[in-house]
């Protein structure tokens, strides 16, 4: 029989366990502080010492039940007073050290894991609305989560509110006069607009709201939402906590008792994480640092590039000096991001020979990778809309997003540099 739930610990326990720093739970009186730097926390955070068989790397614990020959040890664990495992929709071991090293590294409370980052959004959303609950959010959030906002909520009787993501007093004027929830993503997907978190979150907090920040864009590595006030967090932990288009899933993290009721709702709803995804996770995050990091030199390398080009109409990223949410990005980002998106001069079919002559990218949808990602949204994330409707939105039909990977820059520059000068031919 399926238990009906339970998770290792009793809730309380389990979210203490979840909240402490890595050092706390690896046996032998380690007292040392959190640690401070990114790159100590996305490698320690977590792990415990020594590991199976004096293993150093965490194991893949694919299993699915836990065995107890113990029956009073088992309905301890089952009811919640001792520590331990019963079933892996609810939790499993190697899928909690991913959580924990998310949890560290957004500075939250606590953290728990999807099988998606659309699983993220949507068990945030439902657990914590209801019929009559009041939603602000922006028009740009990514094209999963817009559809939620405007075909699923409404079906439960949420009242949604999107904003034009450029008029910065009405988002902030639609969540002071008062909502319930407050959901932002910054930059925005395609056109990498900043919304400036610090006065929207006061906005958020001042009309009553529960202000959520999907983080996927940024990584913990370039921005922290928690720092600055908000009450969750989430990521498509597909793309850059992965990094290697090879996993998919989602994180949630942020206050203890909001992530509480998130948890008990992915228990039942069941998009939990598997074991082996989390395991590659885990491997993942170690580098983040490292590869956000160079992301980040290669975007605004490359970005520049683009800038100064004739075959470039216009170019979309935060780092820009001239780019309209370069100051507030500038005090809310450590970095600007890996995703660069620009507009070619020409038309649709110069768009293709384009994408068609580089050499170091895949052509592809989905970000954050370790190598160059590239597609025009006109055939990916908004490929539904008419023209029309992309012009609405601010998105020209050569407008191109791409995903700057780890690569050399010389090697980047020098493909695009020969890619565009096909363009005059
Ligand atoms: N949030 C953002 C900003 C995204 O770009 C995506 C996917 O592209 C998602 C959420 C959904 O994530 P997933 O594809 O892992 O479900």
């Amino acid at each position: 029989m399926t238990p009906r739930r339970r998770t290792s610990l009793d809730e309380d326990a389990r979210m203490e366990a979840m909240s402490e720093p890595a050092g706390a739970r690896e046996g032998g009186g380690d007292e040392s502080p959190e640690p401070r730097g990114m790159g100590t926390r996305a490698v320690w955070g977590g792990e415990t010492r020594p590991g199976w068989h004096g293993a150093t790397q965490v194991p893949l614990v694919q299993s699915v039940t836990f065995a107890y020959d113990d029956l009073d040890e088992w309905m301890a664990v089952g009811a919640g007073r001792a520590p331990g495992h019963i079933y892996s929709r609810n939790t499993n071991p190697t899928v909690e050290v991913f959580e924990e090293k998310v949890r560290l590294l957004e500075g939250a409370e606590a953290a728990t894991s999807f099988a998606s980052g659309m699983a993220a959004i949507s068990n945030t959303l439902f657990a914590l609305l209801g019929p009559g609950s009041r939603v602000v959010s922006i028009r740009d959030t990514y094209g999963g989560t817009s559809r939620l906002f405007l075909e699923f909520l409404p079906r439960f009787g949420v009242d949604v509110t999107l904003c034009a993501t450029e008029d910065r007093d009405a988002l902030a004027d639609a969540a002071r006069a008062g909502c319930d929830l407050l959901y932002l993503e910054t930059p925005t997907n395609p056109t990498l607009k900043i919304l400036d978190l610090r006065r929207l979150v006061d906005a958020g907090h001042a009309g009553g709201a529960i202000v959520v920040v999907d983080n996927t864009f940024a990584s913990p590595v370039n921005q922290r939402p928690i720092e600055l006030g908000a009450d969750l967090v989430l990521h498509s932990a597909t793309k850059f906590l992965g990094g290697h288009s090879d996993a998919m899933a989602g994180v949630v993290c942020g206050r203890r008792d909001l992530v509480r009721t998130i948890f008990e709702f992915r228990e039942i709803n069941g998009a939990s994480l598997a074991p082996p995804v989390a395991h590659l996770l885990i491997r993942s995050l170690k580098t983040l640092e490292l590869r956000v990091r160079r992301q980040n030199e290669n975007a605004l390398g490359l970005a520049r590039f683009l800038h100064d080009h004739p075959a470039v109409e216009r170019v979309f990223y935060p780092g820009l000096e001239d780019d309209p949410g370069h100051a507030i990005a500038a005090t809310q980002m450590d970095g600007f991001g890996g995703i660069v998106s620009f507009s070619l001069a020409g038309d649709f079919d110069g768009l293709k020979r384009f994408l068609g002559a580089l050499r170091y990218a895949h052509r592809a949808a989905s970000l954050g990778s370790v190598g160059t990602l590239i597609g025009p949204p006109a055939v990916t994330s908004h490929v539904e809309l008419s023209p029309e409707e992309r012009a609405h939105l601010g998105i020209p039909e050569t407008l191109v997003r791409c995903s700057v990977g780890v690569e050399n820059l010389e090697d980047l520059v020098a493909d695009f540099e020969r890619a565009l000068a096909g363009l005059a031919s």
